[in-house]
This record gives structure tokens, sequence and C-alpha cells, in this order.
């Protein structure tokens, strides 16, 4: 690779644009970051093109600014350069005057800590502000990812907000009970609110929308953990599709019918579930069954299950 024809093509291509770039001073960055820095040749080549862009935002062009952002549950191997679009989720006091800041970086499928290096002199990064933060290298330690932000690191800051996703949780363990609330319901259509005896806590009266779902709660043996299916779960979970419980709940004349109907299914049953963490829920993503259990866990699901008879 030859950087003086790379820098000219590049220069080349901002005239184009009606912005002079001398060949020499882009040679120079690509010389730097390609050398100095270790950085592959494209990135290096994106982040002088994303540079000179930003000094120019008026005849900044789509294709220039392009980036590829690595989703944080994707990283997979060390010492690879990668851009994300995260937010800052956690803040730690860094234990060496050669950090300049260590946390946590999070996007919607997860979190990973970040290590800046002073010597990198960086902007420093404000908790719960989403960043776009390009040309970073992947570390491994103890089987655990992070990402280190160096001298060639770019760093701006997003106007819209990161969603952050929790890390997904596994659990095994048997269904033992499934909790009011379950089976056939309606939502309000305007906020989605469960709708009780026709009313909305918060739009009153109200026709509701059908949908389902079940409450249920799950003992590995050890913990109970309250799990939540949503519809398209709850389906895949008691072979009930919403469409045949409002039929049972019109013939019964019930909608009671339903929940009872996909107990029966389901209670006692094992299976391995993975969900998203929030304080009282384990929201499930996604389950499956049947799963081997453990010997030594079933007489203590078992009593448990008694206790809830
Ligand atoms: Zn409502």
């Amino acid at each position: 690779m030859n950087l003086k024809e790379l820098a000219e093509q590049i220069s080349a291509r901002f005239l184009e644009q009606g912005v002079k770039v001398p060949a020499s001073e882009i040679e120079q960055r690509l010389h730097s970051l390609f050398y100095d820095f270790k950085v592959p040749i494209e990135e290096a080549t994106r982040s002088v093109v994303s540079y000179y862009s930003k000094l120019h935002p008026k005849q900044e062009s789509a294709s220039a600014t392009e980036v590829s952002y690595t989703k944080i549950t994707d990283i997979s191997a060390e010492d690879k350069w990668i851009n994300l679009r995260a937010r800052v989720v956690q803040l730690w006091e860094p234990n060496s005057p050669s950090i300049a800041q260590v946390g946590l970086l999070g996007d919607e499928t997860g979190t990973i800590k970040f290590t800046s290096w002073s010597n990198a002199n960086l902007p420093i990064l404000k908790d719960g502000q989403s960043y776009s933060v390009r040309n970073v290298v992947t570390k491994s330690w103890q089987g655990r990812f992070s990402v280190s932000l160096n001298k060639a690191s770019e760093i701006v800051p997003l106007d819209e907000e990161v969603a952050v996703g929790r890390a997904e949780e596994e659990i095994a363990g048997a269904i033992i009970d499934v909790q009011s609330g379950s089976g056939l319901i309606k939502r309000c259509p305007e906020c989605s609110r469960v709708v009780v005896k026709g009313y909305c806590a918060e739009h009153g009266k109200v026709s509701g929308v059908y949908d389902l779902r079940i409450k249920g709660v799950l003992d590995n043996g050890e913990v109970v953990t309250d799990v939540l299916f949503n519809r398209e779960l709850t389906e895949r979970l008691t072979g009930i599709t919403l469409a045949q419980a409002k039929e049972m709940a019109m013939e019964a004349l019930d909608q009671n019918v339903v929940a009872d109907a996909m107990k029966a299914v389901i209670i006692g049953r094992y299976y391995v579930v993975r969900g998203n963490k929030t304080p009282r829920w384990l929201l499930i993503t996604d389950f499956k069954e049947p799963a081997q259990i453990k010997e030594e866990d079933i007489g203590t699901i078992l009593e448990r299950a008694q206790e809830l008879l």
C-alpha cells in the first residue's frame, strides 16, 4: 500500500466536493495512524476522511462519514479496531494516573468496560451521555472483553440516546405457579396498560385490545423468579394462539378459562429460559425445553410446589 497515492486520492475526493486538503497533510495523518498506532489502513482512511469531513461540515457527504458500528455482544476477539455507538452507564475511580477514565459503555446488546488512557488526551466522557466512539481497540482479560480508548480514537457526542440492554440471564427450572393477570388480557389502545373491568388507570373507560401473557413463577431449586412471557412466547409456550384464546373465552363467556388451560399445560414443566432482569421480573426473550433436571433439585422443587397448593 502506497500511502502517498492513497492520500492523493483522498485529497482529490475532497477537492471534488470543493474542499482543499493538502495531500501531504493527509499522508502525514495516515502515516501516523498506520505506523504509530497500527490502525488497519481501511480504518485509518475512514478516520482521516471523517476528520476532514468534520472540519468542513458543509461539504460533508454521506458516503464520506459512513461508519460501521460494532454491537457490543458481537465483540469476539481482542486487538480489533472497532467503532461503537454507546452510552456511558457507569464511571469508576481510575486506580492509576495513566488512566484518565474507566467505566462501562452500553448499547442495545450489552455493556463493556472501557479504559481511556491519559496520554490519549481524549474528551472526558459524561455519565449518561451517548457517544459515537470510533477507533477503539478491543482487549481481553480473564475471558472478558473491554475496549481501550487511545490517541487514534475519536469521540463525538450523539444527540439521540442509545438504549442500553442489560446482559441476558439464563435460568433452568420448573414453572410452579401462574399468577393472576395471566392468559387472555385486554390492553389500553393508548398506553398498553392492562385494562381492568373496561377501565385503564390512565385513560378511563376504553375499548381494550386483546393480548396474551404469562406471569409465571420459575423455581430452579434455590430461588424462585417471577418470569414474564409476552404474547408470542406465551403462544409458543402453551400452544394456544391469541385467536384460539378469544374463541375459548367467547364460548365459555369467561376470560379465565384461558389462564386455566394454560396452567394445565405449563405448571410443573421444566424450562430453560433467557431474559432481561428488571427489579421484579425476568422479561423472557427465549426459552427451550425439555432440559436435564438436576437430581438434587427435584426434591426441593416438589416441596416448594406443594407449599403453594
Ligand atoms: Zn391507557
